[in-house]
């Protein structure tokens, strides 16, 4: 007969029991473990449950009782678990720039550059963007190239153009949407950015769900099965009197905690009301393609051969890049970088050319390279290259 110490235990209930020392934890099928009254942990599972019935006296499950996981809504668990959350994220939270502010126009930048790019890629270049442009007005009367170089290497270069529009709309209607609904209005603002804005810049209970909140939702309901039931739980788990604190702790939760492949539910401060922690969750992935590119480099009395991207083009319209050769050219390589664009790794080799102007191609000046909207790409093998800083 097994006793209960000699019954197999998970990985996160034993972190769990050394962590607290308390006699009540769940267990990994969603119920709780209960104290025996001899004061040995027992533990409830319903494939045990059946196999002792079956053989009596095979399993001590005598005794154990039934504890299912808070109801997340219930009043009193929404209350602990909004508290749960801010007091980690208050704690926990990482010092990113963009959270020192309430400033609409540095919350609304840090928005619009977080979309689809990575936080490590998006710090240098909000600091750099800022100084570049420190107010609306500023930016607002930019030339469109110049908030393009500023933004090249960010990619999605649609962002930035749709920042400056909405820039000049708001110069022009003379004050900030201070509304969700308002903030929609603008382009390249959509729910999740409109809502992100109006929470942290205006307290309005608005709630956010990306990728990383969707995730902490669907595992610890363990029940949503469309994007609109995860707004709507959003909705519902909002802390109303702190909401830019709890949209950003719930994005925090995600990006650091309650990861994509292994989320780390020991450091969770809501798993108490987790369904799943994680229990067939992990995201598969689509598979990553990968691009091989040749550029040309030819230069001449300190200018260098570049082309510009049809105005029309669906990716980085307008903006400049060295001529790709194609087929790739055997001479010499100077450089090679790696660089990825959504789910495509491209390796891009740089070769010497003797490159002369036709189409769309001009000497442009090394010098003021920095004042010219370069693709992501060209910036990075005309650094490896030496040929910028
Ligand atoms: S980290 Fe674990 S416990 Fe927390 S929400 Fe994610 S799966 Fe649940």
């Amino acid at each position: 007969m097994h006793t209960p110490r000699e019954m197999p235990e998970c990985a996160e209930t034993r972190s769990e029991k050394k962590q607290s020392g308390k006699k009540a934890m769940s267990s990994a099928d969603g119920h709780w473990l209960a104290a025996a009254p001899a004061g040995r942990l027992l533990r409830y599972n319903r494939s045990d449950s059946a196999r002792a019935s079956a053989s009596p006296g095979r399993i001590a499950s005598a005794g154990c009782r039934r504890m299912p996981r808070p109801d997340p809504f219930e009043p009193q668990s929404l209350r602990e678990l909004r508290s749960s959350l801010l007091r980690w994220y208050d704690e926990k939270g990482r010092e990113l720039p963009w959270r020192k502010t309430r400033d609409p126009y540095r919350v609304w930048v840090s928005e619009i550059m977080l979309q689809q790019t990575r936080v490590s890629a998006v710090v240098p270049r909000y600091e750099r963007f800022l100084g570049r442009f420190p107010s609306l007005e500023t930016l607002a009367a930019a030339r469109p190239a110049a908030v393009l170089a500023e933004w090249s290497g960010l990619g999605y270069y649609r962002r930035a153009r749709n920042l400056h529009r909405a820039a000049k709309a708001i110069t022009r209607a003379g004050r900030y949407p201070a509304t969700a609904r308002d903030w929609r209005q603008l382009p390249g603002v959509g729910r999740y950015t409109a809502a992100a804005i109006a929470s942290i810049a205006f307290d309005e209970p608005a709630a956010v769900v990306d990728g990383n909140v969707e995730r902490v939702l669907r595992r610890m309901l363990g029940a949503i099965d469309r994007k609109r039931e995860a707004w709507s739980a959003a909705g519902e788990l909002m802390d109303r009197a702190r909401p830019g604190d709890f949209n950003q702790a719930m994005m925090e939760l995600g990006a650091t905690v309650c990861l994509p492949g292994a989320p780390r539910c020991t450091e969770c401060p809501i798993r108490k009301f987790c369904r799943t922690r994680g229990r067939g969750t992990a995201r598969s992935g689509k598979p990553r393609l990968k691009k091989y590119v040749c550029y040309g480099l030819a230069t001449r009395r300190g200018s260098v051969l570049l082309v510009r991207r049809s105005p029309t083009e669906s990716l980085m319209p307008g903006m400049w890049e060295l001529p790709a050769l194609d087929p790739p050219s055997t001479g010499p390589r100077l450089a090679t970088v790696r660089h990825s664009i959504t789910l495509t790794d491209y390796t891009a080799t740089l070769v010497a050319h003797s490159g002369r102007p036709s189409g769309r191609a001009r000497w442009a000046r090394i010098s003021r390279l920095d004042r010219l909207p370069l693709t992501g790409v060209t910036k990075k093998i005309l650094k490896k290259a030496g040929i910028i800083e």
